[in-house]
């Protein structure tokens, strides 16, 4: 595990104490990569004092305007969130979810995502995702204060910081980098325009097809060799198609 290639991303935070909880929280169990997705209310007096020790996190936070820009890069990317949605992602608790996430950073940039306070995060913010975390709770009532999200997620990656028994990373055997997030998102594009193209998505019915897709494509996570294969045949299929229109053989 490399914590330094482990981000914790705040998207949309309403309340600044809740930005210091979580620098505290990360420091205390050894993470140092804070992002901030356009937070309503920062940098903030609050922060600090909630910050206590920990204001350095907060100092070195990066603030950014849209999750894009937070982790574009990253090749691994966890959502948090409390209820299961419509389309089910493969989902994980937190303990089974920071072994992935220990695995994974030792060699590629892995990003976790919180939410708002209010709402936490978005389908389409959690569809960018390879998986989502679920921190068990009672049925009665299941949503976690932001900060104490955090802690714990935090703290079962600290405790495996310790453990030198992970089992190998599914990169290590592998002969091509993951592809960073900011490439899978050209290839969803691209991918939509084609099937549009080809009339197999229909825009003003596009139904659950595109949040289908990316599942199947996060779940089995593409390699930069396989992404730039498939995105081969969907520039050739492009061509095809304008020569067909065009009556050309
Ligand atoms: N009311 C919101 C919850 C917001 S809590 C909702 O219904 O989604 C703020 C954030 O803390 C969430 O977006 C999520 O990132 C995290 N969080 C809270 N409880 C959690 C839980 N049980 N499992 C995983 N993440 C949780």
């Amino acid at each position: 595990m490399n914590p330094d290639n482990i981000r914790i991303v705040l998207v949309n935070t309403t309340h600044p104490g809740n930005i210091g909880g979580v620098a505290r929280a990360m420091k205390n169990m050894g993470l140092r990569h804070l992002y901030l997705v356009a937070p309503r209310d920062y940098p903030s007096e609050q922060a600090v004092w909630r910050a206590a020790s920990a204001t350095d996190i907060l100092d070195s936070a990066v603030v950014v305007p849209t999750l894009h820009a937070a982790i574009g890069d990253c090749q691994f990317v966890v959502g948090t969130s409390a209820r299961t949605r419509r389309i089910p992602w493969p989902l994980l608790g937190a303990r089974q979810c920071a072994e992935r996430i220990a695995l994974a950073s030792a060699r590629e940039q892995v990003a976790i995502l919180f939410g708002r306070e209010d709402r936490g995060l978005t389908n389409e913010e959690l569809q960018v995702c390879n998986l989502h975390l679920n921190i068990p709770t009672s049925d009665a009532y299941s949503s976690l204060n932001l900060a104490m999200a955090v802690q714990i997620v935090a703290y079962e990656l600290c405790m495996l910081a310790s453990t030198t028994e992970l089992p190998d990373s599914e990169v290590d055997q592998w002969d091509a980098p993951f592809a960073a997030l900011h490439d899978m998102e050209r290839f969803y594009t691209h991918l939509e325009e084609t099937l549009v193209d080809i009339e197999f998505l229909d825009p003003a019915a596009p139904r659950q097809l595109m949040s289908r897709l990316r599942r199947l494509y996060n779940r089995v996570r593409l390699d930069e060799m396989e992404l730039n294969i498939l995105r081969g045949i969907l520039t050739e299929t492009r061509k095809w198609v304008k020569r067909a229109r065009a009556g050309k053989p």
